[in-house]
């Protein structure tokens, strides 16, 4: 029997532009599991952080992911990370993971760890993954590929917003998080393997003057046009 063939839809895009927010919307809508691949480089920073392992010392790195091993469960529809059991979750969204994760996430032992395990997430049923090499390397047959955009300034407003509302900010200022944003943009569109860019046959939306309905409706409207 051949495999039964399951609806990827690829949604990449840089930091704060709303990939998560418009994927979990659309995953409900369409009954898809929406796959978050930031938070996967997010749980080995977590573990690197909280073992005091370098993120800027490619070898300690390289040799810390053998030991590290990481799980994804679905607990009442929300994605849950594990790592070597434990549930870090709580702890993926501090600014101090998003930086140690876009350093790290720039070696390829780290990519090709993550690689095969977000292949094998969208074998198994229907889903929306984000992402930023989601379209272009890890499910290069998406039948639909959205990239997002929006400009430096709105997006980290977005995450200003975002941060402030869930106490998370922690005394950061606008300007720091503007820094911390362009930092990570420029890291993960510079670096070598798999780094941020639409794929050629992705559909790209503006987001910086939309309203959150605005980019759902887009991307339905696109995937009437591939008659899923
Ligand atoms: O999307 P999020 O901000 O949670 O991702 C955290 C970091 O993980 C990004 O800054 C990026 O460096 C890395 N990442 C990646 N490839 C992905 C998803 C995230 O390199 N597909």
């Amino acid at each position: 029997m051949s495999e039964k063939k399951f609806i990827s839809i690829a949604i990449d895009g840089p930091s704060g532009v709303g990939k998560s927010t418009i994927a979990k919307l659309l995953s409900k809508e369409l009954g898809y599991v929406y796959i978050d691949t930031g938070a996967m480089f997010r749980t080995l920073a977590v573990y690197f952080n909280e073992h005091g392992i370098d993120a800027a010392d490619e070898k300690a790195i390289t040799e810390a992911i053998d030991s590290i091993s990481i799980d994804i469960k679905y607990i009442d529809g929300v994605q849950h990370m594990f790592a070597n059991g434990t549930d870090v979750t709580d702890r993926l969204r501090t600014e101090a993971v998003s930086q140690i994760a876009s350093i790290t996430s720039q070696y390829g032992p780290v990519r090709a760890k993550l690689l095969d395990m977000q292949r094998a997430l969208a074998k198994k049923e229907n889903v929306i993954m984000d992402g930023r090499d989601i379209g272009t390397v890890v499910l290069p047959d998406a039948q639909l590929k959205i990239f997002l955009t929006a400009s430096s300034a709105v997006r980290a407003k977005r995450r200003y917003d975002q941060l402030l509302e869930t106490g998370k900010l922690g005394g950061a200022s606008f300007e720091d998080i503007l820094k911390d944003q362009e930092e990570r943009d420029y890291r993960d569109s510079h670096r070598e393997i798999a780094p941020l860019k639409a794929a050629e046959d992705a559909v790209t939306i503006d987001t910086s003057d939309m309203s959150i309905d605005e980019v759902k409706a887009a991307i339905i409207d696109e995937l009437g046009n591939f008659a899923l």
